[in-house]
């Protein structure tokens, strides 16, 4: 017997037909190209959106054909996510950081049929337009403008595209597995590959975002979501603010301290959510100006492990309560969230705080299980390290156009990161499995390692790589950037390690650097360094 409840395909355009109906009025800042900030609503995104996916249908182009873009936080990006994937296209979001031939590579791929852009990377697609094979259509995200129309000869204004849209369009009924978004991984190894979402993994995903342990978007809240909405969706938060009808805040290209301390306390943003090197410039910043940063409540950190003494400094400094999650693009990306339970509230503090330090804990489906070499589980001990591998409804199946593929383990994706479960499903990262140090047979966390180094209040930032060495194979490696006006000295960082892991695991060396190479994703390139180190312990 079936059950005889309605079945409505779950699909991106009921988010903003949500949106619009019943927060229509709520307001969305948007920080322009050009630094200006505007304020619209959910109800103009969704009448946005509605001429958009019109006119893109008026182009002639083949449902599910990929729209890019190349493009900041901003309204129009967020008009494009939902006109795009409402009227069947696949939104594809690109990293504007990534090497030009790395751009054109997965532009081609794609087979993007239309670019939009905003006005700051007119250079970059002068440069690389004549290598884009599959583009028909270069729309750039503002009202006409001669001058790029010099640069970009047959250039689209998006706000004229709009124009030739109608209002009144009626989005598609999708089945709710089609596709609906595309991002490709940085690709630190090989080509980058596509992850291509569904309307029905990205609202489930939305759902499961809105639950209250996972990050709990209110009609209450102003949102800014600090990771950039090329960088897998930005954590879904464009999606998951519609369902909720938050307030949101766009940051626009300027993620430097400053910029993003004058947004929170003029908008009163309550939830910021991005990586841990955004919110270093950002605490640099707050300490400098006075800021009291009166109306955020929470942060959600995660991309890269978050220093314990991060937390701290938002916890102790500005009453911020720091949620620490763990995800990746292949997961659209949420996999784990850090909240404590009923059972830890009557610890002292110092217990509870540590309980939160760790990745968290998966949501409603998804699910997590280490496993040894050979594929077999290993206990949730909160002591066994391994390879950390998921499944759930909003992982991937197979990469997108990819061939050979065979990449689910009896159903299970192996997600590259060690780790540890403990008995209640905290998950601790260990390490990326090419990150983690291998010395004499044991493991050395470099996560572990960096925690304890950037809370050295002379250092500014630091890494930890394991480099060859004639006795034990590897040895951790601290290679550190000074904070502004220290001089700190090799014995002082390595002394500041003893007494908090074992003495063997303590870094054998320290190099000073001005700064940490980045990847596009502001993630630490140590694969570079690396190499650029290689020799520090046997030369
Ligand atoms: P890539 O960096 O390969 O483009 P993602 O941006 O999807 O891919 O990053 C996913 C990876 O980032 C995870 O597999 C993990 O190694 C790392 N990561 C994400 N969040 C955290 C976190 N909170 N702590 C430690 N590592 C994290």
């Amino acid at each position: 017997m079936l059950g005889q409840m309605m079945t409505q395909p779950l699909l991106i355009s009921s988010l903003i037909d949500h949106a619009e109906r019943y927060h229509g009025e709520t307001e969305i800042v948007s920080v322009e190209a050009d630094g200006r900030a505007v304020t619209t609503n959910w109800a103009g995104i969704a009448a946005n959106a509605r001429r958009l996916g019109s006119a893109l249908t008026k182009l002639g182009l083949d449902p599910q054909d990929r729209i890019g873009t190349l493009a900041w936080n901003n309204r129009r990006h967020l008009e494009i996510y939902y006109g795009a994937s409402g009227a069947g296209f696949v939104c594809h979001t690109i990293n504007p950081r990534l090497f030009p031939e790395q751009l054109v590579y997965i532009m081609n791929h794609a087979k993007d049929r239309v670019l939009f852009f905003d006005a700051t990377f007119v250079p970059l697609v002068a440069a690389i337009r004549e290598h884009l094979t599959e583009t028909r259509h270069f729309v750039l995200m503002g009202p006409r403008d001669d001058d790029v129309l010099a640069q970009l000869p047959g250039v689209a204004f998006y706000d004229e595209l709009i124009q030739t849209g109608a209002e009144d369009f009626t989005w598609p009924d999708l089945d709710e597995n089609t596709a609906s978004s595309l991002c490709y991984t940085s690709g630190t190894t090989g080509h980058p590959k596509g992850v291509l979402y569904s309307h029905r993994s990205t609202v489930l995903h939305s759902f499961a975002s809105n639950t209250r342990d996972v990050i709990g978007y209110s009609a209450m809240d102003v949102v800014m979501p600090v990771v950039p909405m090329f960088h897998v969706n930005a954590w879904g938060a464009p999606y998951a603010c519609a369902m909720s009808g938050s307030r949101m805040v766009l940051p626009g290209p300027d993620l430097h301290g400053e910029a993003l301390v004058n947004l929170i306390d003029t908008y009163g943003v309550t939830l910021a959510m991005g990586v841990p090197t955004i919110w270093q410039g950002l605490l640099a910043h707050a300490a400098k100006s006075g800021t009291r940063l009166a109306s955020l409540d929470r942060t959600v950190i995660g991309g890269a492990a978050c220093p314990p003494s991060m937390m701290a400094t938002f916890r102790e400094d500005y009453g911020v309560d720091t949620v620490h999650a763990w995800g990746m693009s292949e997961m659209s990306p949420l996999g784990t969230t850090n909240y404590p339970l009923a059972k830890h509230m009557n610890l002292p503090p110092e217990e509870q705080h540590k309980i939160r330090e760790s990745q968290g804990r998966p949501p409603f489906g998804v699910e997590l299980k280490i496993v040894d070499d050979d594929g077999a589980q290993l206990p949730n001990d909160g002591q066994t390290q391994g390879d950390l591998m998921v499944r759930g409804h909003w992982v991937l199946d197979s990469y997108f156009q990819m061939q050979d593929q065979n990449i689910l383990q009896d159903g299970w994706f192996a997600t590259g990161d060690v780790a540890t479960l403990d008995p209640d499903g905290y998950m601790t990262i260990r390490d990326r499995t090419k990150d983690i140090i291998k010395s004499g047979g044991e493991w050395i966390s470099s996560v572990e390692l960096e925690n304890i180094a950037v809370a050295h209040p002379k250092l500014a930032a630091a890494a930890v790589i394991g480099v060859p060495h004639p006795k034990w194979d590897e040895r951790p490696l601290l290679v550190a950037v000074r904070a502004e006006g220290e001089s700190p000295t090799e014995s002082e960082l390595l002394g500041f390690f003893s007494g908090k892991i074992a003495d063997w695991q303590v870094p054998d060396k320290v190099v000073f650097v001005d700064a940490l190479p980045l990847n596009a994703t502001g993630k630490v390139l140590k694969r570079t360094l690396r190499e650029d180190f290689r020799d520090a312990l046997t030369g």
